[in-house]
Parts: structure tokens; C-alpha cells; sequence
């Protein structure tokens, strides 16, 4: 299978720890360059640093993607320093959860906002150049709560709604040769899930309902996201991949 991912120029978005940081380095280890970029500035530069160390072509960038500015100056600080931009991984997210008569507006405008203004906004920075380049991949990262959990009804909205705009901007691209896919991870043991106050019962929860009997890590996302960016799926767009071990409710 011919993943064809060398010298690909490939921004993960949230990748100072965490998937992101994971799904960086499996990119890095097929031969792209990468853009690690995340909020923190101590993050950033120490996946960065590490990147480089292992002999890999990293750059660091801090860019809050709910900020239109500072996206747009990422993609242009990458078209400088690497020469183009082919693969955008739309990762940066994070849960508040509650109950929604419990959860405060910022909450459920920090949620949509960096999962979905996020994409919105990267995305638009660098369709233009996928578009004239006639090849590209955007991959968002869901999630299988769009199914729907309690306490979950701003993660839930925007992680569905990443869906919709998967197929819709997928709809747009096609004829570009950009192709458009989102992963939907079940649970997966990152700092993210750990820091949950009922990590215990969701990770027993997730024991009984997987059907491959182990939780998920970081580098099961990554796989996927080396395989959607891939040539090796340039037929594939619009989809949505449960890498859940298995599990669907
Ligand atoms: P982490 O919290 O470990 O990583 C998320 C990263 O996003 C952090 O580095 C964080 O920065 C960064 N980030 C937060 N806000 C912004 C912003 N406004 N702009 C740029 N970067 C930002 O989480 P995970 O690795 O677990 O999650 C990665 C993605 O996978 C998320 O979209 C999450 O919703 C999704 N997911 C995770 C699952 C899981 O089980 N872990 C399951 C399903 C989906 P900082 O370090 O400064 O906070």
C-alpha cells in the first residue's frame, strides 16, 4: 500500500500532547513535515523540540484555531517555512461537560467554538491552497459521543455537527482532488479522559462495551489519520471512521 505522505506538509492542530501530539509523529514517521501547534507555549515547544531531536521536520506555532488571525498567520508561517500545506488534522478540542441545566454559557460556547469555529476557521485557510494545488486532505476529529451521552450536550452537538460539515465540505472539495473524512474515537486513555472526575466508571463502561477488549490509545487515532491523509484513501471522502474498538452505543 503506497501512503505517499513524504515531504507532505501536514498541520495537527492541538498537537502539543494528547492524539494530536501522537498523530504528528506517525505523520512524521511516514516522511511529512510537520506543524505542531497547540495554545501552550510550553507544549508546543517541547513536542516540537523532541520532533527535531528524533531527526524529524518540525516547526512550533501557538495558535488558538478560534482565532481567525492567528490561524491565518499559521498557514502562512508554514507556506514560508515548508513551502506548501497539503494535510490539516482538525484536533484541537476539548469536553466541559454538565448537565444542561448546570452548564454555564461559556461552556457550551467553548466547546462549539473551538471544535467547530476551530475547523471552520483552519479549514478556510487552507482550502484555497489545496484547491490550487489540486490535492488535500482535511481529517476532523469527532467523536463517538455524537451519538450522545449525559452531561454532554454542547460536546455532543459540535462533535455531531463536525460531521455534517465533513460531508458538506467534502461535497465542495471533491472536484479538487481534496478529500474530507472525520474520525470518531471511542475512548481513549489521553491526560484529557483522566482528568474526568467519573473516569473510573467510563473507562469500566467502555471495558464492557468494547468488543476488542482493551481501551484505545492515542496512536489507534493516529493510524487512522495516517490512512485518511494517505493516497492510499484518495477514493475515500465524506466518511466518518469509528475507531471505537467495536463499540457503537
Ligand atoms: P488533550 O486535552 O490531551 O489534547 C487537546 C489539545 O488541544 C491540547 O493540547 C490543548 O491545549 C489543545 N487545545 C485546546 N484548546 C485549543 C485551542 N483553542 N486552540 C488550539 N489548541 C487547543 O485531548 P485529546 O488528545 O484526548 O483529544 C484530542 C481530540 O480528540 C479532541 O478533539 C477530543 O475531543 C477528541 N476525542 C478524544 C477522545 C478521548 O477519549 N481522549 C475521544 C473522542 C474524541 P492545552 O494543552 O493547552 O490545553
Amino acid at each position: 500500500m503506497k501512503l505517499g505522505l513524504k515531504d507532505k506538509v501536514a498541520i495537527v492542530t492541538g498537537s502539543g500532547r494528547g492524539i494530536g501530539a501522537v498523530t504528528a509523529r506517525a505523520l512524521a514517521e511516514e516522511g511529512a513535515k510537520v506543524v505542531i501547534t497547540d495554545i501552550d507555549p510550553e507544549t508546543t515547544e517541547a513536542t516540537r523540540a523532541a520532533f527535531v531531536a528524533d531527526g524529524y521536520a518540525a516547526i512550533g506555532a501557538v495558535c488558538d484555531v478560534t482565532d481567525e488571525t492567528q490561524v491565518n498567520a499559521l498557514v502562512a508561517r508554514t507556506i514560508e517555512e515548508f513551502g506548501a500545506v497539503h494535510i490539516l488534522v482538525n484536533n484541537a478540542g476539548f469536553p466541559r461537560d454538565n448537565y444542561i441545566t448546570k452548564m454555564p454559557e461559556q461552556d457550551w460556547d467553548a466547546v462549539v467554538g473551538v471544535i467547530l469555529k476551530g475547523a471552520y476557521n483552519c479549514s478556510r485557510a487552507v482550502v484555497p491552497h489545496f484547491m490550487e494545488q489540486n490535492w488535500g486532505r482535511v481529517i476532523n476529529i469527532s467523536s463517538r459521543a455524537y451519538l450522545g451521552n449525559p452531561g454532554q450536550t454542547n460536546y455532543a452537538a459540535a462533535k455531531a455537527g463536525i460531521i455534517g460539515f465533513t460531508r458538506a465540505l467534502g461535497m465542495e472539495q471533491g472536484r479538487f482532488n481534496v478529500t474530507v473524512n472525520a474520525i470518531a474515537p471511542g475512548f481513549i486513555a489521553t491526560d484529557m479522559i483522566e482528568a474526568l472526575p467519573n473516569y473510573d466508571r467510563i473507562k469500566s463502561r467502555a471495558l464492557a462495551m468494547n468488543t476488542v477488549p482493551r481501551l484505545g490509545n492515542e496512536r489507534d487515532i493516529a493510524n487512522g489519520v495516517v490512512f485518511l491523509a494517505s493516497d492510499a484513501a484518495e477514493y475515500i471522502s465524506g466518511e466518518t471512521l469509528h475507531i471505537t474498538g467495536g463499540r457503537y452505543g
